[in-house]
């Protein structure tokens, strides 16, 4: 049996989310198109998915709510049937900070999207997808960041240990079901040109950071899809539990 080439992509509706649904498209997956709050941007996603000639399904649904999670993977199934490939791509920062001013709520909203949102989508993914549960296989890929390595001092240390708890979890569930025919991988951005960086309240950062980037640039959303949709292709078979670091050398 081989794994059917329909893909979720968490917060697909912009940024890297987006880059890695278009660039799925072009290899030939359909792809459920999940967002939060920007209808109009995942519409415009799944409009593209569609002139590429493959199939896209809009679903809105906060990833760390379970209760949404579970009807976002019914949603495929019905549609669809099961999926081969999900991105764990959704992912939040906040306001610059240091730690003894962040709230217990930015911690635990850090901590629902980041790594709860990715342990709700990748259980029922492993579900539909482990040859122990009859599934015919598939392949997961996890954002981390290189902020998981560096810490994010003085800036985001909530974001860095969630990111952290990404690249745990990857490892472990990567070894975990290596028997099952899924593969577990995650991609580690540097400092990558999109929206996310105005919630840090530093809009620009991406390019006032070049300096501190070996390649003097920041990367680019479509770098980091390139980097995702090989780690579920067939080219990484033998890769499972592995971290592939997109950073510019940083
Ligand atoms: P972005 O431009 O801010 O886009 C985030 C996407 O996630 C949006 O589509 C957003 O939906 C969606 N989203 C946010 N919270 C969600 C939730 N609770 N449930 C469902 N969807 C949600 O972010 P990005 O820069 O592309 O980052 C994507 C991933 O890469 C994140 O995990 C991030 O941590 C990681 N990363 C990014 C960088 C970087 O420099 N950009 C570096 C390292 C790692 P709406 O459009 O509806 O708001």
């Amino acid at each position: 049996m081989t794994a059917p080439r329909i893909a979720l992509v968490t917060g697909a509706g912009r940024g890297i989310g987006a880059a890695c649904a278009l660039r799925l498209a072009d290899q030939g997956w359909d792809v459920a198109v999940n967002y939060a709050r920007n209808a109009k941007a995942a519409e415009q996603v799944a409009a593209q998915v569609r002139e590429r000639g493959r199939r896209a399904l809009l679903l809105q649904g906060d990833v760390a709510d379970e209760a949404a999670v579970r009807a976002m993977f019914a949603a495929i199934d019905s549609a669809w049937g099961p999926l081969g490939a999900l991105v764990n791509n959704a992912g939040i920062v906040d306001m610059k900070s240091r730690f003894d001013e962040m709230s217990t709520a930015r911690w635990r909203r850090m901590m629902d999207v980041n790594v709860l949102g990715t342990v709700f989508c990748t259980r029922e993914a492993v579900q539909r997808m482990s040859t122990r549960h009859g599934g015919a296989g598939g392949a997961i890929v996890n954002l981390s960041s290189i902020a998981a390595v560096l810490g994010a001092p003085g800036m985001y240390v909530d974001y860095a240990a969630s990111k952290g708890a990404i690249d745990s979890f990857t490892t472990g569930l990567g070894r975990e079901l290596a028997t099952e025919g899924v593969r577990v991988n995650a991609v580690r951005p540097g400092i990558i040109d999109t929206e996310i960086h105005a919630a840090s309240g530093d809009a620009q950062r991406a390019f006032t950071s070049a300096s501190i980037i070996p390649m003097q640039r920041p990367g680019t959303a479509i770098e980091c899809a390139n980097a995702v949709a090989w780690l579920l292709s067939d080219e990484a078979s033998y890769v499972t539990g592995s971290v592939l670091t997109v950073s510019g050398g940083r």
